[in-house]
């Protein structure tokens, strides 16, 4: 039998590899893959989701009630809210709506790893601009790099993998370099879990009144524990969202995920209880680790990153063999998430083994 003949596909998507997940853990492993929140759902959660709309109806399309309730929490109107399957959702739908063939985005790298399949789908051009030595966005040569092509700039804090924050002094100077003509994505999915007081913080600061090209991403997927059900949320300019509603797939925020996230701001004290334990949890690990002799960057997420290098793989390798599934990015570091108790003494142990 010869080959059947396939439809085309565009060839840059052809070659784009497949979202890379975090490996699932076996019995005695630790799933540290996938910066996932370690606590069991709370009953309070789980019970708003057995109270479901009959499922034979469609949820409400615009998530109605979860973005008034995200407007009141944050003091904007439930227009200047938008909320998606997972804030990967919102980028996508920002993403191609500013920026078409020929165009530019630019983001740092190393950062979160569904960037570069961003500009890819939309026919754009990713231009990446590297790190600074100490992980850090170079946010100075991020403006440097645009052009009359930009149309979108993302800036990822605390970055993910890497853990350091944006500064709220860095992220106003960038501003005044870029055309206000230039959406600017402020990915702030580890928001909750940053201690840095020096930090950017794009609801606390509004910056979206004095600067409507900027739009706050946020998720209920890490510190809300939420990760399984996908919702994520927007905050900007309402006529900036309209542009991200548009190119929603319509109906993607479930009935059961809108009460769920409802349920959790419900909950948002406990919750956030369980933050500041995973964030203790991080000094643990990020002192230890530097105690060993490892240059980890400040970790500002509910991560912390090993710069391997070279090494990556067969450090990754070391940890998986003692039940820790990790994130490794070859040639480069190590993420590993900040999960249960029991996991800090045994990461640490493996890592020492690794100082050589
Ligand atoms: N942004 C960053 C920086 C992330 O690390 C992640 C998840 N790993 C996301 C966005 C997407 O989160 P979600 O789609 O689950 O809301």
């Amino acid at each position: 039998m010869s080959a059947p003949i396939l439809p085309r596909i565009r060839e840059e998507i052809a070659a784009l590899p497949p979202y890379r997940q975090g490996k699932q853990a076996g019995a005695d492993a630790f799933k540290l893959s996938s910066n996932e929140n370690p606590f069991d759902p709370l009953p309070q959660v789980v019970a708003a989701l057995a109270d479901t709309t009959p499922m034979n109806r469609y949820p409400d399309a615009t998530a109605g009630a979860l973005r008034a309730r995200l407007g009141e929490r944050y003091g904007v109107a439930p227009d200047g809210v938008h909320v998606a399957s997972g804030s990967v959702a919102i980028l996508y739908q920002l993403v191609q709506a500013a920026a078409g063939v020929g165009d530019e985005v630019i983001y740092a790298w190393r950062s979160f790893e569904a960037y570069p399949g961003l500009p890819l789908v939309a026919g754009a051009t990713g231009v990446q601009v590297p790190l600074l030595a100490d992980s850090r966005h170079d946010l100075d040569a991020m403006a440097a790099a645009v052009t009359e092509r930009t149309r979108v700039i993302i800036v990822c804090t605390p970055n993910n993998p890497t853990g350091p924050i944006v500064t709220g002094a860095e992220f106003a100077a960038f501003l005044a370099k870029v055309p206000a003509d230039v959406l600017i994505l402020l990915d702030e999915a580890y928001a909750e879990f940053v201690t840095a007081p020096d930090a950017v913080d794009g609801l606390a600061a509004r910056i979206f009144d004095a600067h409507p090209n900027v739009v706050v991403l946020r998720t209920f997927s890490k510190a809300y524990g939420l990760a399984g059900l996908r919702v994520g949320y927007a905050i900007g300019h309402p006529r900036v969202l309209d542009a991200a509603r548009s190119t929603a797939v319509p109906l993607s925020v479930t009935a059961a995920a809108e009460r769920a996230a409802i349920a959790s701001l419900d909950a948002e004290d406990e919750l956030l209880a369980r933050v500041a334990v995973i964030v203790q949890r991080r000094a643990v690990l990020v002192e230890g680790l530097r105690a060993q002799g490892w240059d980890v960057p400040d970790a500002q997420g509910n991560f912390v990153w090993l710069p391997t290098g070279a090494a990556t793989v067969d450090v990754a390798a070391a940890f998986e063999q003692a039940g820790l599934i990790v994130r490794a990015f070859a040639g480069d570091g190590i993420r590993i998430s900040v999960g249960e108790e029991a996991s800090l003494q045994r990461v640490l142990d493996v890592a020492a083994t690794q100082r050589g």
